[in-house]
């Protein structure tokens, strides 16, 4: 029910709406993606890389201070530890594998935050893979340290200066490029974005997240299912392999976050679900902030990876159908839930992150309810941003 269709259509959302010279790309990419990741020599190599170099299975840590607090049995799924401090890794190392099956021998990429960029980066070193990262200009000097590292991994980082010179304006410029390189080139897509099969195949990707939240609850709690599972959206990637395994389990919640950046009403947010509208973004149909005669509106966050105006065409499904709650927090909620998981865990979370801890105290537990908070990533890179906030 909420898996895609032959099409590339989760209900009305998905597709693959491309211009012509983009054609061969995604046909080639369609044609032979679930053929690739359903073998078994891939699979093996795919889960030895995420056990030896990623470092998974990840911890679900029981965060005995936070329950207490809020009332509720609270456990977080810590991709923080992911090597590169995220969970994109998950997907760049599938993708840089499905792309040497493909013949492929140059990556392209975009980034926000920079942790898309660094993981991608960081497969392509590993396979002495050339790469080349397209990176708002605004986001290349907020995400100063991210840049440092993907220069020093060997990437070529190429600062984009169009619109607010953020997410959406560095996915312009990859989709461009990949337009001019159809042969040699793979395009490792960061979220669960872009046209078909791109969002599914990447939430396939992350399903590995959630396929070790059940294993490791039936260790801990005896039984695989959570009362909610909580994750922030910015594409939707870690939200996504957060909910996989539990999308047909609709006993079990699901809850999203969005950021609400100055406020929902403020003209300065990435709340897309909150504020969009269908329209096609990126080669799909999807939710879309814009405005009334269909222009793009220009996103606002405090968070690099949660700043772009769309989201993918899985999570529009989920909204519509009303399977997933979306909820969103604005950057002072996010700043402040992120030092309170810091000074209550000792865990510093991403940005991103942070917007899924600030709806804590938004929701009304039940004193056995078992919550998991997808931890997507460290708050390293955000030091500046919290340390000016404090
Ligand atoms: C990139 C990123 C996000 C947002 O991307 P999704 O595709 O929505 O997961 C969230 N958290 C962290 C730590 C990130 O690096």
């Amino acid at each position: 029910m909420y898996q895609v269709n032959e099409q590339g259509f989760y209900g009305e959302f998905g597709g693959a709406y491309i211009p012509e010279m983009l054609h061969p790309n995604i046909e080639e990419l369609r044609t032979h993606y679930l053929d690739i990741m359903n073998d078994a020599s891939f699979q093996n190599e795919f889960r030895k890389l995420l056990a030896d170099f990623a470092g998974r299975p990840t911890p679900l840590y029981y965060a005995a201070r936070l329950s207490e607090k809020y009332g509720a049995r609270i456990y977080l799924k810590r991709e923080d530890l992911c090597h590169t401090g995220a969970h994109k890794i998950n997907n760049t190392i599938g993708q840089i594998l499905l792309a040497r099956r493909l013949g492929k021998t140059r990556i392209i990429a975009e980034t926000g935050a920079g942790q898309h960029g660094v993981a991608t980066a960081t497969v392509c070193a590993l396979m002495g893979m050339p790469c080349i990262v397209y990176m708002g200009k605004t986001d290349v000097e907020r995400q100063k340290p991210n840049v440092a590292r993907m220069r020093l991994l060997g990437a070529e980082v190429i600062p984009v200066t169009s619109g607010n010179a953020t997410l959406k304006d560095a996915t312009n410029e990859a989709m461009r490029h990949w337009i001019t390189h159809p042969d040699d080139t793979h395009y490792i897509i960061g979220s669960v974005v872009g046209p078909h099969p791109f969002p599914d195949m990447v939430a396939r990707f992350q399903s590995v997240i959630s396929e070790e939240i059940r294993e490791q609850l039936v260790r801990k709690e005896g039984n695989p299912y959570p009362d909610y599972v909580i994750a922030c959206v910015g594409g939707g990637s870690n939200a996504a392999g957060a909910f996989y395994h539990f999308l047909e389990d609709e006993h079990v919640q699901l809850i999203g976050v969005e950021a609400a950046g100055k406020g929902l009403d403020s003209g300065h947010s990435a709340a897309t679900l909150a504020l969009g509208k269908p329209g096609i973004l990126h080669g799909c149909k999807t939710m879309l902030m814009q405005t009334d005669d269909g222009q793009v509106t220009e996103p606002y966050s405090v968070s690099a990876g949660l700043d772009y105006p769309g989201v993918g065409p899985l999570h529009a499904h989920l909204f519509k159908t009303g399977r997933v709650t979306f909820m969103s927090a604005t950057d002072e909620e996010a700043l402040r839930a992120g030092l309170e998981v810091s000074r209550m865990e000792g865990i510093i979370p991403a940005l991103e992150t942070a917007h899924a801890f600030a709806v804590l105290n938004k929701l009304e537990f039940e004193k056995d309810d078992v919550v998991v908070m997808n931890l997507s990533g460290r708050g390293d890179k955000d030091l500046e941003t919290y340390s000016k906030w404090i």
